[in-house]
């Protein structure tokens, strides 16, 4: 999709690994002027960082919790004084908590994975809202999960923060519909990143059960997500607002 998003400043959050880092490249392929990377990982975002200028953009790393107001309206504050303006941004970052069955959830484990998941989408948007409205028709999308389309054992917390990410997404849409900003959300399926590294790190068994879990038969790759955020970014995509998209193999169509 070279030129899709030819001279646009765009940001992504949870952008020094997996799918927010693919996705940061594939901006910069598309034809982005800048992309602003945000992440806790100091490091990671300085090997995305290098990774999008050599593919042709000016990035900018700003460390970032997106859980923390300061934080956020802080990232968006320094894209504006680099770049002057804001025309797309990817709601990425996220955790996928401690699993447990429902009444196993620790009060803590719930609040960091809501304050990080749904919160930190939800102080996203509210600090780029403002720049996408002077951009004149600016688009957001928000990292969502086939666990915010259907339900998962053990996974109540993560579930929660996704599914609220995708009723958040569609009000957010219908609130911005008449201005031309355009807000859906992505619901990756089981996609091969440094998150399902952590689940097979500590439960080796569970490779064959995640590629059985996809009609496709195999796991996705962070690239295939990120074509999916850059034709959602895109003109392209200028008809479609308020949608939850499965990029999932099939997942969610069983
Ligand atoms: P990942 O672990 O490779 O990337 C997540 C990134 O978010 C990391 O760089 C991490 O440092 C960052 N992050 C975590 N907490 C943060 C915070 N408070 N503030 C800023 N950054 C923070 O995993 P990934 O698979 O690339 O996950 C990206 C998104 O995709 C997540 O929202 C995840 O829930 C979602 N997702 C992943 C899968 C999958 O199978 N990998 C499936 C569905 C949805």
């Amino acid at each position: 999709m070279a030129n899709a998003l030819d001279g646009k400043v765009t940001l992504v959050t949870g952008a020094a690994s997996g799918i927010g880092r693919a996705t940061a490249i594939a901006f910069a392929k598309a034809g982005a002027r800048a992309v602003v990377i945000a992440d806790i990982d100091e490091e990671g975002l300085d090997e995305t960082a290098q990774m999008v200028r050599d593919s042709g953009a000016d990035a900018l790393p700003v460390k970032t919790d997106v859980s923390r107001a300061a934080d956020v309206e802080n990232m968006v504050a320094k894209t504006i004084s680099a770049f002057g303006r804001l025309d797309c941004a990817f709601n990425n970052a996220g955790t996928e908590g401690v699993m447990a069955p429902t009444a196993d959830i620790t009060e803590q484990n719930w609040d960091r994975t809501l304050d990080i998941n749904l919160k930190g989408a939800w102080l996203c948007m509210k600090a780029e809202l403002p720049h996408l409205l002077a951009a004149d028709g600016g688009s957001i999308v928000n990292c969502s999960s086939v666990a915010g389309l259907v339900g998962f054992q053990g996974a109540g917390a993560y579930a929660a923060s996704k599914h609220g990410m995708v009723g958040l997404t569609k009000s957010a849409a219908l609130d911005y519909a008449p201005t031309g900003v355009r807000i859906n959300a992505v619901c990756p399926g089981v996609i091969h990143t440094a998150m399902i590294d952590r689940v097979l790190a500590n439960d080796p068994g569970m490779e064959p059960a995640f590629t059985a879990m996809e009609p496709v038969g195999r796991m996705g790759r962070a690239e295939e997500v990120a074509d999916a955020v850059v034709w959602l970014c895109s003109d392209a995509a200028s008809f479609v607002t308020g949608q939850a998209i499965a990029v999932d193999g099939g997942l969610v169509a069983r």
